[in-house]
């Protein structure tokens, strides 16, 4: 496959962007190639600048649930250009939004938009820590809740896939107050939080971790979570902007039943804008500026172009049948997968939870990262760099999620099924 446009393109951005990229994962200095820039996508497919065509599994990294440039969404984006792009001041469409999303998400009474998912989730800690009068946070192992200082120890994303365990220019201090804990340890849990609990303000977790490849929550962890921050009056946070309208309408609290008392979302309520949302009870939601003390702000939140294409895009996943589709779509994904690998000897574990699924070059079972990290990296890196030529567009670490659209048809998973057993018998 011709990629000269591209090496020439990333060759540019080199010299005037640090590594090239605007983010590091995007890079693909895991698996040991450089970027595809992406001219246009249509669906689930994309185009890169040589004119290249692939079936898209990143998604823009999970928001892209109805596949690019749905007709609802652009449309949406279209009448609001119209009006403008950003006033500064309150929209009806920021109502329109935070009714829908409470609407949709169980736990949450009160909403605020904010720019990214990272500002979400210092958004919701600097909440938690006002609200409780606590500085300690707890966290897991592998779980990446955004870029924030206090959030990037043992994170998933990009900085398992570097390896960098912690970053320079977080000084020491700022990290003192955030525990980690093995993900699905329950157990571990308990005790920390028997320790440790009248100081914790917070725990915060993906309800299914996305961010180390796929690892889905074992039946006990997040009732566990639940019941002992109830008792140390420790506020538990769902980061869900991953999860959030993927997983389910209602995201992984409504699967799971679970109520926290913070959710974080992202990603898909913006319709690929930049977005991100906090919310939750309305007694803790009541202690943000300018109705309490806690500041939190934001020139373009809650931006009318990122809430009309949300607005679109949570109108289409509501329609009937449309998760129980994706669902269908993703078990046939997975299964085919398993098949060419177990066809090739190759020895791999898929987890999946609706259209987020992960599949690790281990035996498995993967419960954690540290298990995660058992894959075999070295195949990962052959096994992406094959299909990428073959048109299958996978996220290039072995560490993050694969997501399935609404745009992706039968003919689309059959085609990354074939390419994937052939790959398989060559690795
Ligand atoms: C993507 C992600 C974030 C960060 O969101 P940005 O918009 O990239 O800042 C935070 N938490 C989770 C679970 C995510 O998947």
């Amino acid at each position: 496959m011709k990629r000269s446009r591209s090496r020439q393109l990333f060759h540019n951005a080199q010299k005037c962007i640090p590594g090239g990229v605007n983010s590091p994962v995007r890079a693909c200095k895991a698996v040991g190639s450089d970027p595809v820039f992406i001219d246009r996508a249509i669906g689930c497919l994309i185009f890169d600048a040589d004119g290249n065509r692939y079936i898209d599994y990143v998604g823009s990294w999970g928001p892209m649930i109805l596949g690019h440039r749905h007709s609802a969404v652009i449309s949406s984006i279209r009448t609001i250009l119209e009006r403008g792009t950003s006033f500064g001041a309150p929209t009806d469409l920021e109502v329109e939004l935070a009714e829908q999303i409470i609407e949709a998400v169980p736990s949450i009474e009160m909403v605020r938009m904010v720019n990214s998912g990272t500002e979400a989730t210092m958004s919701a800690i600097r909440l938690a820590r006002g609200f409780t009068g606590r500085d300690k946070i707890l966290k897991f192992d592998g779980c990446y809740h955004g870029h924030a200082d206090a959030l990037l120890v043992e994170a998933g994303s990009g900085v398992a896939t570097l390896g960098i365990p912690g970053s320079p220019g977080v000084p020491q201090s700022f990290v003192a107050h955030t525990l980690s804990l093995p993900y699905n340890d329950p157990q571990r849990f308990r005790e920390t939080l028997r320790q440790h609990g009248d100081q914790i303000a917070c725990v915060i977790v993906e309800p299914v971790a996305g961010n180390m490849g796929l690892v889905s929550p074992q039946p006990g962890f997040l009732e566990t979570l639940r019941e002992e921050t109830h008792k140390t009056g420790s506020l538990l946070i769902f980061d869900e902007v991953m999860t959030g309208f993927r997983v389910a309408y209602g995201g992984a609290q409504a699967l799971y039943g679970i109520t926290p008392d913070l959710t974080t979302l992202g990603k898909i309520i913006g319709g690929g804008m930049p977005v991100g949302a906090y919310g939750g009870r309305r007694d803790i939601m009541e202690h943000i500026a300018p109705q309490g003390p806690v500041y939190q702000a934001g020139t373009l939140s809650g931006n009318p172009v990122a809430m009309t294409a949300g607005i679109a895009t949570l109108k289409e996943i509501q329609n009937p049948g449309f998760y129980d589709a994706l669902e269908e779509k993703s078990r046939y994904l997975a299964q085919g997968l398993k098949q060419a690998a177990d066809a090739a000897g190759i020895p791999v574990y898929i987890d999946r939870v609706g259209s987020m699924m992960g599949m690790f070059f281990t035996k498995g079972p993967v419960t954690c990262f540290s298990e995660a990290k058992t894959s075999d990296l070295d195949r990962f890196k052959h096994y992406y760099n094959a299909m990428l030529d073959k048109g299958i567009y996978l996220a290039p670490s072995q560490f993050e999620a694969l997501f399935i659209s609404s745009a992706h048809n039968i003919e689309h998973i059959d085609e990354t099924i074939r390419a994937a057993a052939e790959v398989m018998v060559k690795l």
